[in-house]
C-alpha cells in the first residue's frame, strides 16, 4: 500500500498523548479479582478496602529505652538537680511488667514494651545515671510524647487502604500490620510482546554491519514486569506480513499486544499496513517527540499497541502513555527548575532527557530517538508542552526515570 497521510484517514491521526493514553486504557478488560498471600502482592492493584484487624500499636507502649515513670513526679528533673526514682520492675517488649508504677516509683521499659499501669511518661536511658541496682536519676523529666499510645499507627475497625491502590513495599508491609495474611488483588494484565525488524537480532549473536542488538523487546518486558504485567514472550518477527501474521498468532490468551517496530512512514514498516489493511486502526500517530509513530488497533479482538522501533522513543512512549494505561496509575510529575533552555516543538508534547543536580534539570545533550544513553544516563524527561519552550531558571514538569 502507499504510506497513509493525514488526508481522509478513516481514523484519527496526530492524537494529544492523554488521549493516546485512555484510548489503549479503554481497550483494556476490567481484571478479575484473586486473593494472594501477602507476600506475594507486591506491584498488584488492591481489589477491595482493607480494614485493620487488629489496632497499631495493639497496646500502649514506650517508644525508647529507658524508664517509665509518673510524669508529674519528674518535672523538677535536671542534670544539677536530678530526681531519684525507685526502680519496681522491668516491662520487655512481648513481656510486661505485671505490677503498677506508683509514686517516686519506675520501671526499666524497653522500646515496644508496654507501659505499665500507673505510669505515663518515658525518660530515655541517654537521660539516666544509675543509683545502684534499685534506684536510677533522671537528668530530666519523662515526656509523654515518648509514649505510642494503643491504636496511635490505625484501629480495629478503621479503613486503612483503598481499593484500586497500587502495592508498593510499604503498602505491602501495612497490609501485614492491619493483620492481613492473604489480599485480593486484580489478576495480572496478561501482556504479549513482540519486537520486528529484519535488522533486528537476538543478544549474543555476532552482529552484522547494518543489524541491531533487540534490546527494545529486554527494556519492554522489564517494564512490563516492574508494572505488575504478566509477560507473554511472543520473541522477535523479520519485516514481512506473513511472519508478523504468525507471531502474532501466538498472543492468544493475552489482554493485550505490545510490539516494537515498523509502525513509522517506511515501506516495510509492516505492523502499520497490517492493522490499516486487516485490522482495526483506533489511531495511528501521537503529537509527541520522541514517538510519534506510535500506532494503537486492534486484530482479530485483541487490542494491539504499536511502539516505534527507535529505542528512546519505545521506552518513553512506554512511561508516558502504555505504562499509565496498563496500571491505571497516572503518570507522577513534578516541577523543577531548569539549568539550561529547552526547546519547545510548534505541534508536540517535547519529553527531553534531563539530568538533575543539585535540584535543577537541565538538557542531557543528545537527544536523538536512537541515543538509548540518553536514555539510561537521564534521571528525568522534561515535559514541554506543544508550542511551549522553557528559559533557564522557570520551573519545568519533569517525570522521574
Ligand atoms: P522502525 O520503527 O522499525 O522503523 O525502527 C526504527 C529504528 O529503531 C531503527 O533504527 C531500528 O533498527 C531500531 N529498532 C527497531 N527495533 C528495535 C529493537 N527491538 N531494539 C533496538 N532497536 C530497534
Ligand atoms: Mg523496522
Amino acid at each position: 500500500m502507499s504510506v497513509p497521510t493525514s488526508a481522509n484517514p478513516s481514523f484519527p491521526m496526530h492524537v494529544s498523548v492523554a488521549e493516546a493514553r485512555e484510548m489503549l486504557a479503554a481497550l483494556l478488560p476490567e481484571l478479575e479479582t484473586e486473593t494472594v498471600p501477602v507476600a506475594q502482592a507486591l506491584g498488584r492493584t488492591l481489589a477491595a478496602d482493607l480494614e485493620a484487624l487488629v489496632s497499631h500499636p495493639s497496646a500502649t507502649e514506650s517508644a525508647l529505652d529507658g524508664i517509665a515513670a509518673r510524669e508529674a513526679d519528674t518535672l523538677s528533673a535536671s542534670a544539677e538537680t536530678p530526681v531519684r526514682l525507685k526502680i519496681v520492675g522491668e516491662s520487655r517488649a512481648g513481656m510486661p511488667f505485671d505490677g503498677e508504677v506508683g509514686a517516686g516509683e519506675c520501671v526499666r521499659i524497653y522500646t515496644g514494651a508496654p507501659l505499665p499501669p500507673g505510669a505515663d511518661a518515658i525518660c530515655p536511658v541517654e537521660e539516666l545515671a544509675d543509683d545502684g541496682p534499685e534506684h536510677v536519676h533522671l537528668l530530666r523529666p519523662a515526656f509523654p510524647a515518648d509514649v505510642r499510645p494503643e491504636g496511635g499507627d490505625f484501629r480495629a475497625g478503621e479503613t486503612v487502604m483503598r481499593a484500586g491502590l497500587r502495592l508498593s513495599a510499604p503498602r505491602v508491609a501495612l497490609a501485614v500490620a492491619l493483620g492481613h495474611a492473604r489480599l485480593p488483588v486484580r489478576r495480572k494484565l496478561r501482556v504479549a510482546l513482540l519486537s520486528t525488524g529484519d535488522e533486528v537480532i537476538e543478544p549474543g549473536l555476532p552482529l552484522q554491519a547494518g543489524q541491531v542488538y533487540d534490546s527494545n523487546r529486554v527494556g519492554l518486558s522489564a517494564m512490563l514486569g516492574e508494572s505488575g504485567c504478566e509477560v507473554i514472550e511472543l520473541g522477535h518477527a523479520p519485516d514481512s506480513p506473513a511472519s508478523l501474521q504468525a507471531a502474532i498468532a501466538g498472543a492468544g490468551g493475552a489482554d493485550v499486544l505490545l510490539t516494537s517496530g515498523g509502525v513509522s512512514m517506511g515501506k516495510y514498516d509492516f505492523m502499520r499496513d497490517l492493522l490499516i489493511e486487516r485490522g482495526r486502526v483506533s489511531f495511528w500517530k501521537v503529537r509527541m517527540r520522541p514517538g510519534g509513530p506510535a500506532i494503537l488497533g486492534g486484530w482479530n479482538g485483541l487490542p494491539v499497541f504499536g511502539l516505534p522501533g527507535n529505542p528512546v522513543s519505545s521506552l518513553v512512549v512506554f512511561h508516558v502513555i502504555v505504562r499509565p494505561a496498563l496500571t491505571g496509575q497516572p503518570v507522577q510529575s513534578l516541577k523543577l527548575r531548569a539549568a539550561t533552555p529547552f526547546r519547545g516543538l510548534k505541534d508536540k508534547t517535547a519529553f527531553w532527557r534531563g539530568v538533575i543536580q543539585d535540584g535543577e534539570v537541565g538538557d542531557y545533550g543528545a537527544q536523538g530517538s536512537g541515543i538509548l544513553r540518553s536514555l539510561s544516563d537521564a534521571d528525568a524527561l522534561v515535559i514541554v508542552p506543544e508550542g511551549g519552550g522553557v528559559q533557564a531558571g522557570e520551573l519545568v514538569d519533569v517525570v522521574l526515570l
